[in-house]
């Protein structure tokens, strides 16, 4: 049974954004740094995190 895994955080490899993930919410919360409003954000997680665990 395959287990699906999240990142519990994120941040912006362009603006320096950082984020949490906020379980409660089910959203991405501002963690320390906000950024750039204008930045279309690239997330330093999308490249190497697998969504998928296998057992
Ligand atoms: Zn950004």
């Amino acid at each position: 049974m395959a287990e699906i895994r999240a990142p519990e955080e994120r941040t912006c490899t362009d603006c320096g954004r950082s984020e949490r993930w906020d379980d409660d919410a089910g959203a991405w919360r501002v963690d320390e740094e906000v950024g750039d409003v204008y930045c279309v954000h690239s997330w330093d997680v999308t490249g190497t995190f697998a969504p998928v665990e296998e057992p």
